[in-house]
């Protein structure tokens, strides 16, 4: 298949952008698939109401079918025809964070495709606020199923680079443009028992949805990894964002941290392998690897998460071997910390070391 890149930027008008837009809304209207930018990570979009855009979803990705789709909605209108009910909680939740990167999860209404859900009887709802998702969700008549637009495994791009990467020749276009400015998956909200339940950690906190809705609850099995309960998102049960080189994360007083990277890193080197290292800014300059990261400060997790899954892809660019990352369990921001060591934990597949 060949793939159409269209590039947006600061060479446009609105007319030009509305043009492209256009096009693209009608791919999808037709049945095929756009990737976009959006405020978490580039989506892959298709008709979310339309059960073989889903399956093409699927196949484009390699994603297993039992993992479902996030449906993107442009305006609160548009809820009601997808949702059995919007319970009070979840109107809160929406006038408080949409549009922005809240996922819902709701009763599904019997229009939503089974290929959409993989099989569930509830539905994920989000709406996106980066103007090109929702100028594309508008053209594209309403509902965009849009998984993060990656091969199945890979991190999730945050560049346009990276979806060309993974995607080429297997979408019809992808949109080329800014965004992916907090770099992580929406956070995902389970509204359809009476306590909200969060399934999956991201830049709106639990405090900050508590802070709306009062109680929330912790999903049990995004910290606790020895759980033998299945994760409520199916998707969380997959390895996700790994890459190529062993990653592990280690955690104590930040000397020791660096004293035993640099330790291992030399033991590597001497073996012919390569090493990198996911460091934070107060630790950066004390390393000696192959390939050292500024991941920002320990302090504040928002830049870690903006180039977490940049730096993932860049070592396998660089080939290296073996990936050390300082842990980012204690920033200030606990909650916006917590989904950055989600995601980390699980790319690197549960394993850390204290010294
Ligand atoms: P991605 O589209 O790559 O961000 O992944 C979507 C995430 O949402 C996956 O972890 C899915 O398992 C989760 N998800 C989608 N729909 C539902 C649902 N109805 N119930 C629970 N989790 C869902
Ligand atoms: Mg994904």
């Amino acid at each position: 298949m060949q793939t159409t890149i269209v590039a947006i930027g600061d060479g446009d008008t609105a007319e030009s952008i509305d043009e492209k837009l256009s096009v693209a809304g009608d791919i999808i209207r037709r049945g095929g698939l756009v990737a976009f930018p959006t405020e978490t990570v580039y989506g892959l979009g298709g008709d979310a109401l339309c059960p073989a855009s889903a399956r093409k979803i699927y196949a484009a990705k390699g994603r297993p079918s039992d993992n479902p789709l996030i449906i993107h909605i442009a305006e609160m209108a548009a809820l009601e025809r997808i949702v059995c009910e919007i319970p009070k909680k979840a109107a809160k939740l929406a006038e408080a964070f949409w549009p922005g990167p809240l996922t819902m999860i709701f009763k599904k209404a019997a229009i939503v495709p089974d290929q959409t859900t993989g099989g569930l009887d509830t539905v994920a709802v989000r709406m996106p606020s980066h103007p090109l998702a929702a100028l594309l969700i508008r053209k594209s008549g309403g509902y965009v199923a849009a998984p993060s637009a990656n091969l199945s495994g890979k991190p999730s791009p945050t560049l346009a680079k990276y979806v060309v990467q993974d995607l080429d020749g297997r979408i019809d276009m992808i949109l080329a443009a800014d965004g992916a400015e907090i770099g992580l998956e929406s956070t995902i909200v389970d509204l359809t028992g009476e306590i909200p339940v969060i399934l999956r950690p991201g830049y709106i906190t639990q405090k900050m949805l508590s802070e709306v809705v009062g109680e929330t609850e912790l999903d049990i099995t995004i910290y606790d990894s020895d759980t033998a309960q299945a994760p409520k998102a199916p998707g969380m049960k997959y390895r996700h964002y790994a890459p190529k080189g062993e990653l592990v994360i280690v955690e104590g007083e930040p000397h020791r941290v660096a004293r035993y990277i640099n330790e291992q890193a030399a033991a590597h080197e001497a073996a012919g392998l390569r090493t990198g290292v996911i460091a934070t800014l107060e630790q950066f300059a004390q390393y000696q690897a192959a390939s050292v990261k500024n991941a920002g400060s320990r302090c504040d997790a928002h830049e870690a998460a903006k180039k977490l899954y940049t730096f993932l892809r860049e070592f396998d660019d660089e080939k290296i071997d073996c990936i050390y990352a300082e842990s980012f369990a204690d920033t200030l921001d606990q909650g916006f910390g917590q989904a950055v060591m989600n995601r980390l934990l699980k790319a690197a597949g549960h394993k850390v070391i204290h010294v």
